[in-house]
């Protein structure tokens, strides 16, 4: 049997009685965009997220514009971000005009590497962006204290519920980004995201922001975006939010299992001991990775790699003038990453099988 690398069809059949409610009572009430379904889900992700404030957002990429854009990150700035991401989060300092600066990742964790961050502060540092990669929050005590005035903004695109130190991101940066695309470990069925903040000051100008640069109906205070959240993902988030550490526990088990069994033969994901993991992709490391890739999609065992290119050696990021050996631990673990299926309905025998398989591809 074929096993694709996340399974949303049976996610939705433990949960569809509630999800096919919840979005019959979007149509009900015609709240299809902000409106009460936005508002009660930006409350309870707020709590969840232990800080007073969430501004729903169309996508994780307009939250992380949102974020620069309220805080005036602008042309002739500088954003220091990582290699190794999603390009959205590079993508959205270049939008705003600003250059991203990149620094080099921790070997262990694939995080940014406090130890490097200074040397990249500049007079025109406007802000930090440290990326919670796979699901565990970076060296965020460092980092800060490194950052002292700079506002630093997370990167929790996939993140959602990961702690560092007793604390989820939003309640370290000044600001945190989440995305809900559907992949994401917090999915809707469509795109969305979300800025969380404790900052009432930065919250406002955000929605103000996400809303054509509205003070009242008719009275808008800069040209600004349409990027709101709809009701309809909202109300979907709002159910699916009540499953996730249900879930995050379940991949928290499936994560073990596979580094039971495959530690011996590949690296396998460093939990920090400061860290709850919420593997949202459980990458393994090594020098075969191909074949490994190969051999799985023989089986029809879906692998991908998070990410194969890293930002600096990218065609939209040419202009930048960066050469390969700049961010050496980036490149090296671009060749060597592979992340495998995780999801909560994931079985312990399709583990089993897709260990067997990596355990003779290497
Ligand atoms: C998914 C992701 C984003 C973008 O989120 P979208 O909702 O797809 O726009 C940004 N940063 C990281 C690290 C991501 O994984």
């Amino acid at each position: 049997m074929p096993i694709p690398f996340i399974d949303l069809k049976a996610q939705y059949r433990a949960i569809q009685a509630e999800i096919d409610a919840a979005i019959r009572e979007v149509i009900e009430s015609t709240a299809f965009i902000g409106g009460r379904h936005a508002q009660a889900f930006e409350a309870s992700f707020a709590r969840y997220c232990g800080v007073s404030r969430a501004v729903g957002a169309s996508s994780g990429t307009t939250a992380l514009h949102l974020a620069f854009a309220a805080l005036g990150v602008g042309p002739g700035d500088e954003v220091i971000t990582v290699p190794n991401t999603f390009i959205a989060t590079a993508e959205m300092i270049s939008i705003t005009g600003a250059r991203p600066v990149f620094v080099d990742v921790e070997d262990a964790t694939l995080n940014m590497d406090p130890a490097k961050l200074k040397a990249a502060i500049t007079p025109r540092t406007k802000a930090i962006v440290p990326v919670h990669l796979y699901g565990q929050i970076a060296d965020m005590d460092p980092i800060l204290k490194i950052a002292r005035e700079i506002p630093v903004v997370e990167d929790a695109a996939q993140a959602h519920g990961a702690e560092y130190r007793g604390r989820r991101a939003g309640q370290m940066g000044r600001a945190a980004t989440y995305s809900f695309y559907p992949g994401k470990v917090l999915g809707a069925y469509g795109d969305a995201g979300v800025v969380v903040t404790n900052d009432e000051a930065l919250a406002k100008k955000m929605e103000m922001l996400a809303n054509h640069g509205r003070t009242g109906k008719y009275e808008h205070e800069t040209p600004a975006f349409n990027y709101r959240l709809d009701g309809m993902q909202a109300a979907i988030l709002s159910v699916k939010l009540k499953h996730l550490d249900g879930w995050l526990e379940r991949r928290r088990a499936r994560a073990q299992a596979y580094t039971r069994l495959l530690e011996d033969a590949v690296a396998t994901p460093k939990e920090m001991p400061c860290a709850r993991h919420i593997y949202t992709y459980y990458v393994i490391r090594t020098g075969h990775r191909d074949r490994v890739q190969a051999a799985l999609k023989e089986r029809g065992i879906d692998a991908i790699i998070h990410y194969p290119v890293p930002l600096h050696l990218q065609p939209a990021y040419r202009h930048l003038g960066h050469k390969k050996g700049d961010f050496p631990v980036a490149e090296r673990q671009a060749g060597e990453i592979l992340s495998l299926p995780l999801y909560a309905e994931l079985e312990e025998g399709q583990i089993k099988e897709i260990v067997e398989v990596i355990l003779s591809a290497v």
